[in-house]
């Protein structure tokens, strides 16, 4: 199965077992707006829980906040939106579609890099042992001649990007010969702005109604309620602020599923720091937000860093922490280093002064942030794409399976009578009402025994215990691991603490704190 097909199996699993599902669906959808269902949305709490707790639990200096989603309008002139939050256009003009010029010519390059891989893969099968990648990669006039191409492509891009030069980019995208993927044609129109915001209005017009914009970050909340945190807070430098919310971007190409969708949740950190420390501030949290990732065990493999070229207008340092998604290596983080930027931007168009004052400096400035920002929607994505699996069993069968990590399941333990009688419901009953205190549990009596562990597996419960007639006489039911498909006999009175090890989020916590 290649990794489209996987891809297109895993939307359709979404769909089938309450994941997410189209937006207004019975309407034919809203382009790149989902809703999540039953199951969805109970990952995406657990999933916000967890970087919520190792926010504000494992840090003494990190509060939360939680900002209107409608601020005024200024505050986005200053932080650069209005006029810098852009993407550069381009349209075929023979098959109509609209891409962004950037992402054909961060495509075009991937495809190079594509061929160098696959000629030192051919290389390496052909010399087996003996082969040296390192001298090969040097020396071979194929891996040369790419790489060449490569880089004068890169640099060409990085230029025309910083330089904002439109005209450059869509040269780019003629001299590569670069091809629209619907018509194949080369047919391309100028490359033009497009202003991501989305914007509406407040106020009657009567009344003179205010153009008001959808936040296309959290970020800025959370700028204009620094000194507001910092002085009732008593917060002293250097010290965080942390908030999950909505964020709203009109992409010009929305496509992916959930990867890229016109209002998304995002979970950011603006870390305040002393000037000249920031890019100390940065490295440090570029190793803290891996941890986190990787204490999923979702596999280290999937995760890299991939440095900016092009640094925001903010930033004076920037990576993301990309993920491999079925469709390749993916941001599902960003970690900048903001300068004061933002918080200088405000004092400027405000009028008040934002600055700490350093009591071991003893002086005052405006602080440097250092941002994490990660979106919910895409760890959702990545989290699901490495968890599907489908798998052989030895009889013949085959089982979908979700290997979420245990504190991310929706649901933590099935509840499953063997049959829908000789008392064994009430059992049942009896301990789901025990349990339901300490974590979400789902009683089925439905269908065969093997069909309930199979509609478990598919939403990826970690435990089911089965009641059978056993049970009323020795006070024990069959324990079943979704993973290993292993069953052990357990006392009923051992059910909440041998699960709530398993599934609770601390032991994912003890592993990342003490940075
Ligand atoms: P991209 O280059 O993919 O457009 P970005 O660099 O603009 O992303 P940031 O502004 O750094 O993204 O936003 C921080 C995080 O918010 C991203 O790492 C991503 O997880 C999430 N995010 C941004 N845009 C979207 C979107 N349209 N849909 C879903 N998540 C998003």
């Amino acid at each position: 199965m290649t990794q489209e097909d996987v891809f297109k199996k895993l939307i359709s699993h979404c769909k089938e077992y309450g994941f997410v599902f189209p937006s207004s669906e019975i309407y034919d959808g809203l382009a790149a707006v989902y809703d999540y269902g039953q199951m969805g949305v109970e990952l995406k709490n657990n999933i916000k829980k967890y970087w919520w707790d190792s926010m504000i639990l494992l840090h003494e200096n990190i509060v939360g906040i939680d900002s209107a989603i409608f601020m005024h309008p200024t505050i986005w002139k200053a932080s650069g939106h209005v006029d810098a939050f852009n993407d550069p256009l381009i349209d075929n003009k023979d098959s109509k579609k609209r891409y962004r010029a950037d992402v054909l010519i961060e495509d075009a390059i991937a495809k190079i890099d594509e061929k160098i891989e696959k000629e030192v893969e051919k290389a390496a099968k052909k010399f087996g042992a003996s082969f040296d990648e390192a001298l090969f990669r040097q020396t071979n006039p194929r891996v040369a001649e790419h790489t060449a191409k490569r880089e004068e492509l890169h640099s060409r891009f990085a230029k025309a990007m910083n330089d904002n030069d439109l005209k450059e980019l869509r040269q780019i995208i003629i001299d590569y010969e670069i091809c629209c993927p619907i018509s194949g044609t080369r047919n391309w129109t100028d490359v033009r702005q497009f202003n991501l915001m989305f914007s509406t209005e407040m106020g009657s017009t009567a009344d003179g109604a205010m153009k008001i914009y959808l936040r296309p970050e959290t970020a800025q909340g959370i700028f204009v309620n620094y000194l507001n945190v910092q002085k009732t807070g008593r917060m002293r430098l250097p010290f965080g602020i942390a908030q999950i919310g909505k964020a709203f971007r009109n992409e010009i190409v929305a496509r992916q599923f959930i990867f890229r969708m016109r209002e998304f949740e995002q979970m950011e950190m603006q870390f305040f720091v002393r000037p000249g420390e920031e890019l100390k501030w940065f490295e440090k949290w570029k190793q803290t937000r891996l941890k986190w990732h990787k204490a999923l065990g979702l596999g280290d493999d999937k995760y890299r860093f991939h440095d900016h070229d092009k640094l925001a207008h903010y930033a004076n340092a920037a990576t993301d922490i990309e993920f491999e998604m079925p469709f390749g290596f993916k941001e599902v983080e960003g970690i900048h280093s903001r300068t004061n930027f933002d918080l200088g931007n405000h004092e400027k168009y405000s009028g008040k002064k934002l600055q700490y004052f350093d009591p071991e400096l003893n002086e005052s400035y405006t602080p440097y942030v250092i941002e994490t920002s990660i979106g919910v929607d895409r760890m959702f994505l990545s989290i699901m794409s490495a968890a599907y699996c489908e798998e052989a069993l030895e009889n013949g069968e085959t089982r979908t399976v979700l290997r979420l990590p245990a504190p991310l399941a929706p649901v933590k333990l099935a509840v499953l009578p063997l049959v829908k009688k000789d008392g064994l419901p009430e059992i049942a009953r009896k301990i789901m009402d025990d349990l339901k205190f300490d974590f979400k549990c789902q009683y089925d009596e439905k269908d065969s025994i093997g069909k309930r562990y199979r509609r478990q597996d598919a939403i990826g419960t970690p435990f089911c215990i089965t009641i059978d007639h056993d049970t009323p006489n020795d006070g024990k039911v069959t324990l079943r691991h979704r993973d290993t498909m292993q069953q052990e006999r357990i006392d009923i009175d051992k059910i909440s603490s041998i699960i709530n090890e398993k599934v609770s989020l601390k032991p994912l916590l003890k592993k990342i704190a003490n940075d």
